[in-house]
């Protein structure tokens, strides 16, 4: 595969328009570069088809001069797999922000069939115009797309009720290496003629396929919500709470969580004030329970509650300033350098050893680096950022990966493997499963030209 093509770009201009070719270096930067900053590369050019055809014939043209695609959508990944660095630096980008199909909502089906570009809160407001809602949600909501959540399976906060993206999929369309285009998007629930193609693309971060539309389940839109904000003592007990919220509340939405000094930080970085009247320990654990149904929240929920300093809103404007201190995380820790991303998963019963431990596993290879931790607790997922550390260093995130594989996790809960963790895949995956998955990238894309570098160091 090639990937510092000198394009002939008056072809690519032909098929998507002369201001869709974009190869100043200005305006590039902010496709070679990471939501993070951490992770920077160079493209050809930037390429921004409008329509599936577009997308095949543009793919076509570089499958045949053996040139490498990156795809990229919203840009909002945390994995450098949407950037042309490493193994795809000089690549084409194709940005597929462009692929804003927008279907009516099939209210007898309760689905709706969405281009790889509409961002996610669009989305989500074109399900809400119809009673119905979308069950996939995450902060970086504005900006990421349909396309780019499908190709990393995105989770985010309510993963606890309504499973991660693969969950919502119901069917794609997508373009292969070659140019070629499959199209699964009839909204059949059960459909078992043979393997399961949006499936497999569902995940797989712009190796096998580039995804121009989904087919989208819809979940009922319900009226009210709670929001409470709890400050519990130690890991330990937000653990216990955790499942006891689990195990006897119906309706939970979302328990995430800010850990040690993270409460703080987002009010310093983020200007906001305690959300607490009562004064809390700075230590302590901030749980962010969510409950959506119909009428009153259950008893439980308050029962489990009640015995902690709690701040509680039910209207949208002070839910979501509540939300805001687990939310503003993100943005917190940017603010205070570039951060090493690292986003995994436990089982429940590792969960505290793992989050005791990980700050002396990075002093002891990163001194002086300070571990933020954070992430949706309810299904076991921590992030654990790091800032302080050389960005060009990742002993630490060798050194917290292998604590995370030391302990039984997975490397990556929700992000992907992109091309910041694929030298650390052997990790959580079997040398078998890895010959599979090579096994599947060669049949899908003999030439490698699809997102060299990503899964596959
Ligand atoms: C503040 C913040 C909060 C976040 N919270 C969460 C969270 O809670 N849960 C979570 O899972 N993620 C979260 N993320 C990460 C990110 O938003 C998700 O990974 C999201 O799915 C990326 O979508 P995107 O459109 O920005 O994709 P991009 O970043 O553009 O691309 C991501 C990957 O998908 C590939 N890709 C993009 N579009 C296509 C396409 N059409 N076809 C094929 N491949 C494609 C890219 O090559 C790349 O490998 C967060 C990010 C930020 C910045």
């Amino acid at each position: 595969v090639r990937s510092s093509p000198t394009p002939e770009l008056g072809d690519l201009a032909r098929i998507v328009g002369p201001s869709n070719v974009l190869t100043d270096a200005d305006v590039r930067a902010g496709y070679e570069t990471d939501w993070t900053r951490r992770f920077r590369g160079c493209a050809s050019a930037v390429v921004r088809p409008t329509t599936t055809e577009q997308t095949a014939a543009v793919v076509a043209w570089c499958s045949e001069r053996g040139l490498a695609v990156v795809p990229q959508g919203g840009n909002t990944g945390l994995v450098a797999g949407g950037v042309p660095c490493g193994l795809s630096e000089g690549a084409v980008v194709l940005s597929l922000q462009r692929l804003q199909r927008l279907d009516a909502v099939d209210p007898l089906a309760a689905q709706v069939t969405a281009g790889a570009g509409v961002p996610l809160a669009v989305l989500q407001a074109h399900a809400g115009a119809t009673g119905l809602d979308f069950g996939v949600d995450l902060a970086a909501r504005d900006t990421a797309t349909v396309g780019g959540m499908v190709a990393t399976n995105a989770g985010g906060v309510r993963v606890l009720r309504h499973g991660a993206m693969r969950a919502q999929v119901v069917g794609v369309e997508a373009v292969f290496a070659d140019g070629s285009v499959v199209s699964r998007l009839q909204g059949l629930v059960k459909d078992n003629t043979g393997y399961d193609l949006t499936g497999l693309l569902v995940g797989s971060e712009g190796t096998l396929g580039i995804v121009t539309a989904a087919r989208l389940r819809l979940v009922p839109r319900l009226p009210d919500r709670l929001v409470v904000l709890v400050a519990i003592g130690s890991v330990e007990e937000a653990l216990g709470v955790t499942a006891r919220l689990r195990s006897s509340v119906d309706g939970l939405d979302a328990v995430e969580a800010v850990f040690g000094d993270g409460l703080s930080l987002v009010q310093r970085q983020l200007g906001l004030p305690s959300p607490f009247t009562a004064s809390v320990d700075e230590a302590a654990v901030v749980l962010l329970v969510e409950w959506a149904g119909r009428g009153e929240p259950p008893a439980a929920l308050l029962d489990v509650l009640d015995p902690y300093p709690s701040a509680a809103a039910t209207e949208p404007a002070a839910r979501a300033a509540l939300w805001a201190y687990r939310e503003g995380m993100a943005d917190a820790i940017a603010r205070v350098g570039i951060p090493h991303k690292l986003d995994v998963t436990l089982a429940p019963g590792r969960l505290a050893e793992f989050i005791r431990s990980v700050p002396d596993t990075i002093e002891s290879v990163a001194p002086g680096a300070k571990a933020h931790l954070f992430g949706h607790l309810g299904d076991g997922n921590i992030h654990v950022n790091v800032t302080g550390a050389p960005v060009d260093d990742d002993s630490l995130d060798d050194a917290v990966l292998r604590l995370v594989a030391e302990l039984g996790g997975s490397i990556s809960a929700e992000h992907g493997i992109g091309r910041a963790k694929a030298r650390w895949l052997h990790l959580t995956r079997s040398p078998e499963e890895i010959r599979a998955f090579r096994a599947i990238k060669t049949a899908l894309d003999p030439n490698g030209i699809l997102n060299p570098g990503v899964l596959f160091a």
